[in-house]
């Protein structure tokens, strides 16, 4: 067992740090204030390599691992969540699903842009009748000469309105089926853009497509087997969602920490008071239980292991800390914690939604506690094995 990252993590680590902090967090409570997507930022973490960090250098990428992916949005998550949004959708939803399931074509085609940063990607799967259940989308994808026609309405798309590239599911005559859409392409308009609570400099809006015309090489995987590249998508996703939760919750307990050992009463630090000094040791250690599984779940994508249930148990753990992380530190600072003028309401709405998107905490029980039953089922000596077969 080692808990030591590699040298080639740890420098990525340090860079994104100092990234974050030099470029993405002066900006953050501004872009909160105005609803504004950081095109200067995201040119500069394009400029970086930053943008396709663990996309294969075949395609432009950086050829970097998950892990040092999970590195990158925990640091940038920390400076300004909503940057850090952006960054993992593009990567994790609307790049990474043409880098595992496209053919040769599409990657060349496709990936060097989204991993250089020229396009913004981005992941249509939500429409305003459908979230949890994907298997009930209705957009319809209309089998024509030469590809298919889609007519439909996707809801709350991260980065929906600066994408150049989308993956796009839709029901076609086989079942539901995915596409790579060029943001482009003919009679595609944008519908509400989201008023959130949180994330906020990152855009989320509804896109609408009117009999949008997709050539069938721009068909992901084979018709009717779309879920598996959304679930397969989602599998990954989850594991840079749960680092952007542990991003916040740094950044909360950060700030506490640092509340707590300069404001004073009853003539002593309130970091000095018990009450206080004991929700920051339960602040740090939840934090880094958070961590090592973003970690494990990381480092078992990376070898090629299962991680479904990892990556869920990490997301389910994580969101829920950083929740709690960011509620606890307003209590830290008081008052105070709950004016804008100190960043910890911003980091409490933020948390929010880490719990929401990319699969609910309820789904992700739904994913472990599947994957506990069907082991014990097939556990030699189960119950269910041990069962007397009667009449
Ligand atoms: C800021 C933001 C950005 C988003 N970005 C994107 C994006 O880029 N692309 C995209 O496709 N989608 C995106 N989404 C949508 C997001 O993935 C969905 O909101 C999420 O999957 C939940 O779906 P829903 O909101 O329709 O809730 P529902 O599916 O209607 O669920 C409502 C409630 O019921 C619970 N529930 C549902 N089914 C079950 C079940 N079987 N067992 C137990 N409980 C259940 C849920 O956990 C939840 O608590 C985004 C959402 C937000 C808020």
């Amino acid at each position: 067992m080692n808990f030591v990252l590699s040298p080639q993590q740890l420098d990525i680590k340090e860079r994104a740090a100092e990234f974050a902090d030099r470029e993405v967090a002066p900006h953050a409570a501004e872009l909160d204030r105005e609803d504004r997507v950081p095109f200067e930022t995201l040119e500069k973490m394009a400029d970086a390599g930053l943008m396709g960090l663990c996309v294969p250098e075949e395609y432009g990428g950086a050829g970097m691992d998950l892990l040092s992916y999970c590195l990158l949005i925990e640091e940038v998550s920390r400076a300004d969540a909503g940057v850090g949004a952006t960054l993992a959708v593009h990567t994790s939803a609307g790049t990474l699903p043409i880098v595992m399931f496209g053919t040769e074509e599409q990657k060349a085609r496709w990936v060097p842009p989204l991993a250089r940063g020229e396009s913004i990607g981005c992941f249509a799967l939500t429409e305003p009748e459908t979230g949890s259940d994907a298997s009930a989308i209705r957009a319809r994808a209309e089998r024509v000469e030469g590809g298919y026609r889609i007519s439909g309405h996707k809801q709350w798309v991260t980065n929906g309105r600066v994408a150049g590239t989308m993956i796009l599911f839709a029901r076609a005559p086989e079942g539901v089926t995915a596409f790579i859409v060029g943001m482009d392409a003919e009679c595609i308009s944008f519908g509400k853009h989201a008023e959130k609570m949180g994330v906020i400099s990152a855009t989320t809006d509804d896109v609408l497509f009117d009999n949008v015309f997709i050539p069938e090489e721009d068909r992901l995987g084979e018709e009717g087997r779309g879920l598996r590249v959304a679930l397969g998508t989602l599998d990954t996703g989850r594991i840079g969602i749960a680092a952007q939760a542990v991003g916040i919750a740094e950044a909360a307990f950060r700030y506490a920490t640092q509340y707590a050992a300069g404001r004073t009463t009853f003539g002593k630090p309130i970091a000095e008071h018990q009450a206080i000094a004991f929700k920051l040791a339960d602040m740090q250690t939840k934090i880094r239980a958070a961590r090592l599984l973003v970690y494990e779940a990381a480092w078992m994508k990376d070898r090629g292991e299962r991680h479904a249930e990892s990556g869920a148990r990490a997301k389910l753990y994580a969101s829920q800390v950083a929740n709690e992380v960011a509620y606890e530190a307003i209590q830290v600072l008081g008052g105070r914690g709950y004016m804008k003028d100190h960043p910890v309401e911003r980091y409490y709405r933020d948390a929010r939604v880490t719990e929401i998107y990319e699969g609910t905490s309820e789904i992700q029980r739904l994913v472990i506690s599947r994957a506990i039953l069907k082991e014990q089922a097939e556990a030699p000596g189960s119950v269910e094995q041990s069962r007397p077969v009667v009449g």
